[in-house]
Protein backbone atom coordinates (compact mmCIF):
# COMPACT_ATOMS: atom_id res chain seq x y z
CA UNK A 1 0.00 0.00 0.00
CA UNK A 2 0.91 3.24 -0.76
CA UNK A 3 1.98 5.52 2.28
CA UNK A 4 2.27 8.66 0.38
CA UNK A 5 0.75 12.04 2.53
CA UNK A 6 -0.39 14.57 -0.21
CA UNK A 7 -0.59 18.00 1.41
CA UNK A 8 -3.61 20.21 0.44
CA UNK A 9 -4.00 24.17 1.33
CA UNK A 10 -7.88 25.44 1.81
CA UNK A 11 -9.53 27.15 -0.06
CA UNK A 12 -10.03 31.15 1.12
CA UNK A 13 -13.54 30.65 2.22
CA UNK A 14 -12.43 27.75 4.37
CA UNK A 15 -9.63 29.82 6.21
CA UNK A 16 -12.12 32.44 6.73
CA UNK A 17 -14.70 29.84 8.66
CA UNK A 18 -12.08 28.17 10.30
CA UNK A 19 -10.51 31.65 12.10
CA UNK A 20 -14.02 32.99 13.19
CA UNK A 21 -14.55 28.94 14.62
CA UNK A 22 -11.00 29.10 16.42
CA UNK A 23 -11.55 32.46 17.71
CA UNK A 24 -15.72 32.31 18.53
CA UNK A 25 -16.40 32.68 22.43
CA UNK A 26 -17.55 29.03 22.34
CA UNK A 27 -20.40 30.15 24.00
CA UNK A 28 -22.40 27.65 22.25
CA UNK A 29 -19.36 24.94 21.20
CA UNK A 30 -21.50 21.72 21.99
CA UNK A 31 -23.29 22.40 18.56
CA UNK A 32 -20.35 20.93 16.54
CA UNK A 33 -21.83 17.28 17.95
CA UNK A 34 -25.66 18.54 16.45
CA UNK A 35 -23.32 19.76 12.94
CA UNK A 36 -21.40 16.34 13.23
CA UNK A 37 -24.38 14.06 13.93
CA UNK A 38 -26.64 15.67 11.28
CA UNK A 39 -24.24 15.07 8.69
CA UNK A 40 -23.74 11.67 9.32
CA UNK A 41 -27.53 11.37 9.58
CA UNK A 42 -27.41 12.99 5.90
CA UNK A 43 -25.02 10.34 4.60
CA UNK A 44 -27.03 7.46 6.18
CA UNK A 45 -30.25 9.28 4.05
CA UNK A 46 -28.08 9.34 0.67
CA UNK A 47 -27.32 6.07 1.60
CA UNK A 48 -30.82 4.73 1.61
CA UNK A 49 -32.04 6.03 -1.13
CA UNK A 50 -29.00 4.87 -3.20
CA UNK A 51 -29.70 1.36 -1.99
CA UNK A 52 -33.17 1.49 -2.97
CA UNK A 53 -32.29 1.26 -6.78
CA UNK A 54 -29.01 -0.50 -5.48
CA UNK A 55 -29.27 -3.03 -2.68
CA UNK A 56 -25.95 -4.48 -3.04
CA UNK A 57 -24.60 -0.92 -1.83
CA UNK A 58 -25.91 -2.25 1.23
CA UNK A 59 -24.21 -5.65 1.74
CA UNK A 60 -24.27 -6.87 4.73
CA UNK A 61 -24.07 -3.53 6.74
CA UNK A 62 -28.11 -3.45 6.63
CA UNK A 63 -28.32 -1.78 10.63
CA UNK A 64 -27.76 2.01 9.61
CA UNK A 65 -26.79 3.94 12.54
CA UNK A 66 -24.73 6.36 13.91
CA UNK A 67 -21.91 5.29 16.96
CA UNK A 68 -20.24 7.75 19.51
CA UNK A 69 -16.89 6.32 20.84
CA UNK A 70 -15.08 8.48 23.59
CA UNK A 71 -11.56 7.15 24.43
CA UNK A 72 -10.32 8.88 27.36
CA UNK A 73 -6.97 7.62 27.01
CA UNK A 74 -6.25 8.73 23.66
CA UNK A 75 -8.69 12.12 24.64
CA UNK A 76 -10.48 11.39 21.05
CA UNK A 77 -14.41 11.43 20.89
CA UNK A 78 -15.27 9.31 17.19
CA UNK A 79 -18.68 10.42 15.29
CA UNK A 80 -18.80 6.92 12.78
CA UNK A 81 -21.47 6.40 10.38
CA UNK A 82 -22.26 3.49 8.42
CA UNK A 83 -24.11 6.18 5.59
CA UNK A 84 -22.35 6.57 1.66
CA UNK A 85 -19.13 7.69 2.75
CA UNK A 86 -16.51 9.98 1.07
CA UNK A 87 -14.27 8.99 -1.97
CA UNK A 88 -10.65 10.80 -1.85
CA UNK A 89 -11.77 13.30 -4.67
CA UNK A 90 -14.96 13.97 -1.74
CA UNK A 91 -12.67 14.49 1.09
CA UNK A 92 -10.90 17.14 -0.86
CA UNK A 93 -13.68 18.93 -2.69
CA UNK A 94 -16.26 18.24 0.46
CA UNK A 95 -13.91 19.43 3.19
CA UNK A 96 -11.36 21.53 1.50
CA UNK A 97 -13.52 23.99 -0.46
CA UNK A 98 -17.07 25.88 0.25
CA UNK A 99 -19.30 24.82 -2.79
CA UNK A 100 -22.52 27.11 -2.09
CA UNK A 101 -21.58 30.70 -3.57
CA UNK A 102 -23.24 32.70 -1.12
CA UNK A 103 -21.57 31.27 2.05
CA UNK A 104 -18.63 34.23 1.61
CA UNK A 105 -21.01 36.91 1.40
CA UNK A 106 -22.95 35.73 4.08
CA UNK A 107 -20.10 35.39 6.47
CA UNK A 108 -18.97 39.03 5.13
CA UNK A 109 -22.75 40.32 6.04
CA UNK A 110 -22.28 39.09 9.68
CA UNK A 111 -20.95 41.70 12.57
CA UNK A 112 -17.95 41.15 14.50
CA UNK A 113 -20.64 40.21 17.31
CA UNK A 114 -22.29 38.03 15.63
CA UNK A 115 -19.08 36.21 14.49
CA UNK A 116 -18.71 35.45 17.61
CA UNK A 117 -21.69 33.41 18.28
CA UNK A 118 -21.04 30.08 16.25
CA UNK A 119 -24.10 28.84 17.16
CA UNK A 120 -25.53 29.53 13.68
CA UNK A 121 -22.32 27.82 11.89
CA UNK A 122 -24.90 24.95 9.92
CA UNK A 123 -26.98 27.32 8.58
CA UNK A 124 -24.13 28.50 6.12
CA UNK A 125 -23.70 24.68 5.09
CA UNK A 126 -19.90 24.53 6.84
CA UNK A 127 -21.07 22.72 10.07
CA UNK A 128 -18.16 20.27 9.25
CA UNK A 129 -15.78 22.87 10.56
CA UNK A 130 -17.12 23.39 13.71
CA UNK A 131 -15.40 20.58 15.06
CA UNK A 132 -12.69 22.85 15.36
CA UNK A 133 -14.62 24.32 18.22
CA UNK A 134 -13.75 21.70 20.68
CA UNK A 135 -11.32 19.25 18.78
CA UNK A 136 -7.35 21.00 17.93
CA UNK A 137 -6.46 18.19 15.25
CA UNK A 138 -9.41 16.68 13.13
CA UNK A 139 -8.91 12.97 11.70
CA UNK A 140 -11.89 11.59 8.77
CA UNK A 141 -11.16 8.23 7.81
CA UNK A 142 -14.15 7.38 5.21
CA UNK A 143 -14.78 4.41 2.43
CA UNK A 144 -17.32 5.51 -0.35
CA UNK A 145 -20.31 2.72 -1.17
CA UNK A 146 -19.43 0.65 -3.87
CA UNK A 147 -15.91 0.68 -3.24
CA UNK A 148 -13.05 -0.70 -1.71
CA UNK A 149 -10.45 1.85 -0.93
CA UNK A 150 -10.61 4.09 2.42
CA UNK A 151 -8.86 7.77 2.62
CA UNK A 152 -7.93 9.35 5.53
CA UNK A 153 -8.16 13.32 5.60
CA UNK A 154 -6.47 14.87 8.57
CA UNK A 155 -5.94 18.81 9.68
CA UNK A 156 -5.21 20.98 12.51
CA UNK A 157 -7.25 24.05 10.59
CA UNK A 158 -4.01 25.90 10.20
CA UNK A 159 -4.49 26.68 6.47
CA UNK A 160 -3.78 23.15 5.05
CA UNK A 161 -4.67 19.23 5.21
CA UNK A 162 -3.14 16.11 4.16
CA UNK A 163 -5.14 12.97 2.25
CA UNK A 164 -2.84 9.48 2.30
CA UNK A 165 -4.42 6.06 1.78
CA UNK A 166 -6.08 4.22 4.95
CA UNK A 167 -7.83 1.35 6.07
CA UNK A 168 -11.37 1.26 7.16
CA UNK A 169 -13.91 -2.44 7.37
CA UNK A 170 -16.87 -1.56 6.11
CA UNK A 171 -18.65 1.82 4.18
CA UNK A 172 -18.77 4.79 5.92
CA UNK A 173 -17.19 7.78 7.44
CA UNK A 174 -15.42 7.79 11.00
CA UNK A 175 -14.91 11.76 12.41
CA UNK A 176 -12.15 11.31 15.01
CA UNK A 177 -11.64 14.75 17.16
CA UNK A 178 -8.35 15.12 19.07
CA UNK A 179 -10.37 16.93 22.08
CA UNK A 180 -9.05 20.25 23.16
CA UNK A 181 -7.31 20.40 26.76
CA UNK A 182 -10.65 22.44 27.67
CA UNK A 183 -13.15 20.51 26.48
CA UNK A 184 -12.64 17.19 28.19
CA UNK A 185 -15.99 17.35 29.32
CA UNK A 186 -17.29 15.89 25.75
CA UNK A 187 -15.30 12.35 26.41
CA UNK A 188 -17.82 12.24 29.76
CA UNK A 189 -20.95 9.86 28.83
CA UNK A 190 -23.45 12.26 30.69
CA UNK A 191 -22.04 15.11 28.73
CA UNK A 192 -22.86 13.71 25.19
CA UNK A 193 -25.49 12.10 25.97
CA UNK A 194 -26.75 15.63 27.30
CA UNK A 195 -26.29 17.21 24.25
CA UNK A 196 -27.60 14.60 21.75
CA UNK A 197 -31.07 14.77 24.02
CA UNK A 198 -30.72 18.69 23.05
CA UNK A 199 -30.08 19.06 19.54
CA UNK A 200 -30.32 15.75 18.23
CA UNK A 201 -33.06 13.48 19.65
CA UNK A 202 -35.22 13.55 16.82
CA UNK A 203 -32.70 12.17 14.51
CA UNK A 204 -34.23 9.14 12.84
CA UNK A 205 -31.25 6.85 12.44
CA UNK A 206 -29.93 5.32 16.25
CA UNK A 207 -27.73 7.17 17.82
CA UNK A 208 -25.41 4.54 19.72
CA UNK A 209 -22.86 5.03 22.33
CA UNK A 210 -20.84 2.81 24.03
CA UNK A 211 -21.20 2.94 28.04
CA UNK A 212 -19.66 1.45 31.20
CA UNK A 213 -22.01 0.04 33.27
CA UNK A 214 -21.87 -2.13 36.49
CA UNK A 215 -19.58 -1.64 39.70
CA UNK A 216 -15.71 -1.41 40.42
CA UNK A 217 -14.32 -4.51 38.80
CA UNK A 218 -17.41 -6.03 37.71
CA UNK A 219 -17.42 -2.93 35.13
CA UNK A 220 -18.91 -4.14 31.29
CA UNK A 221 -18.92 -1.98 28.39
CA UNK A 222 -22.12 -1.99 26.09
CA UNK A 223 -23.75 -0.10 23.15
CA UNK A 224 -26.64 2.23 24.37
CA UNK A 225 -29.26 4.22 21.86
CA UNK A 226 -29.44 7.52 23.69
CA UNK A 227 -31.66 9.32 21.19
CA UNK A 228 -35.34 8.71 21.18
CA UNK A 229 -35.36 8.21 16.89
CA UNK A 230 -38.84 9.27 16.85
CA UNK A 231 -40.47 12.09 15.05
CA UNK A 232 -41.20 14.92 17.28
CA UNK A 233 -45.14 14.84 16.25
CA UNK A 234 -45.97 11.21 16.92
CA UNK A 235 -44.71 12.34 20.31
CA UNK A 236 -47.34 13.71 23.32
CA UNK A 237 -47.11 17.21 23.73
CA UNK A 238 -45.87 16.36 27.47
CA UNK A 239 -42.78 14.51 26.32
CA UNK A 240 -41.51 17.68 24.32
CA UNK A 241 -39.49 20.33 25.72
CA UNK A 242 -39.82 23.10 24.95
CA UNK A 243 -35.98 23.63 23.69
CA UNK A 244 -36.51 20.25 21.62
CA UNK A 245 -39.20 22.31 19.58
CA UNK A 246 -37.07 25.61 18.69
CA UNK A 247 -34.25 23.46 17.83
CA UNK A 248 -36.71 20.87 15.53
CA UNK A 249 -37.93 24.03 13.81
CA UNK A 250 -34.33 25.56 13.17
CA UNK A 251 -33.40 22.49 12.07
CA UNK A 252 -35.68 22.19 9.43
CA UNK A 253 -36.60 25.07 8.53
CA UNK A 254 -33.00 26.33 8.07
CA UNK A 255 -34.26 29.92 10.04
CA UNK A 256 -31.64 31.35 12.26
CA UNK A 257 -33.84 32.89 14.61
CA UNK A 258 -36.16 31.01 17.21
CA UNK A 259 -40.03 30.72 15.74
CA UNK A 260 -42.63 33.33 17.38
CA UNK A 261 -45.07 30.56 18.13
CA UNK A 262 -45.82 26.90 17.21
CA UNK A 263 -48.71 24.51 17.31
CA UNK A 264 -48.74 21.37 18.19
CA UNK A 265 -52.11 19.47 17.43
CA UNK A 266 -54.22 16.25 16.66
CA UNK A 267 -57.25 15.89 14.24
CA UNK A 268 -59.31 12.84 15.18
CA UNK A 269 -61.81 11.63 12.88
CA UNK A 270 -61.93 8.15 10.55
CA UNK A 271 -58.10 8.94 10.05
CA UNK A 272 -56.30 10.76 12.91
CA UNK A 273 -53.65 13.65 11.37
CA UNK A 274 -50.97 15.23 13.69
CA UNK A 275 -49.13 18.43 12.92
CA UNK A 276 -46.73 20.80 14.05
CA UNK A 277 -47.28 24.12 12.81
CA UNK A 278 -44.35 27.15 13.78
CA UNK A 279 -44.61 30.63 12.87
CA UNK A 280 -41.36 32.24 11.71
CA UNK A 281 -40.58 35.74 13.27
P1 LIG B 1 -23.28 20.76 4.65
O1 LIG B 1 -23.47 19.47 5.40
O2 LIG B 1 -24.24 21.82 5.09
O3 LIG B 1 -23.21 20.59 3.16
P2 LIG B 1 -20.68 20.65 5.91
O4 LIG B 1 -19.50 21.57 6.00
O5 LIG B 1 -21.21 20.24 7.24
O6 LIG B 1 -21.80 21.32 5.04
O7 LIG B 1 -20.26 19.34 5.10
C1 LIG B 1 -19.73 19.45 3.81
C2 LIG B 1 -19.97 18.21 2.98
O8 LIG B 1 -19.09 17.16 3.40
C3 LIG B 1 -21.36 17.61 3.07
O9 LIG B 1 -22.25 18.25 2.19
C4 LIG B 1 -21.10 16.17 2.65
O10 LIG B 1 -21.05 16.06 1.24
C5 LIG B 1 -19.71 15.90 3.19
N1 LIG B 1 -19.76 15.19 4.48
C6 LIG B 1 -19.59 15.70 5.72
N2 LIG B 1 -19.73 14.74 6.67
C7 LIG B 1 -19.99 13.59 6.01
C8 LIG B 1 -20.24 12.22 6.42
N3 LIG B 1 -20.26 11.86 7.72
N4 LIG B 1 -20.44 11.29 5.44
C9 LIG B 1 -20.44 11.64 4.13
N5 LIG B 1 -20.23 12.91 3.69
C10 LIG B 1 -20.01 13.87 4.61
Amino acid sequence: MSTTVEKHVFQAEVNEVLSIVVNSLYSHREVFLRELISNASDAIDHLNLQALSNPALLGSDTELRIELIADKEKGTLTIRDNGVGMSKDDLISHLGTIARSGTKKLMQSLSAEQKKDVAMIGQFGVGFYSAFLVADSVTVCSKRAGSNEAWIWQSQAKGDYEVRLGEREGRGTDITLHIKEDAKEYLEEWSVQSVVRKYSDYVRWPIRMQVERGEDKETRTEWQTINQARALWTRSKSEVTKDQYVEFYKHTSHDWNDPLAWTHFKVEGTHELTGLLFVPV
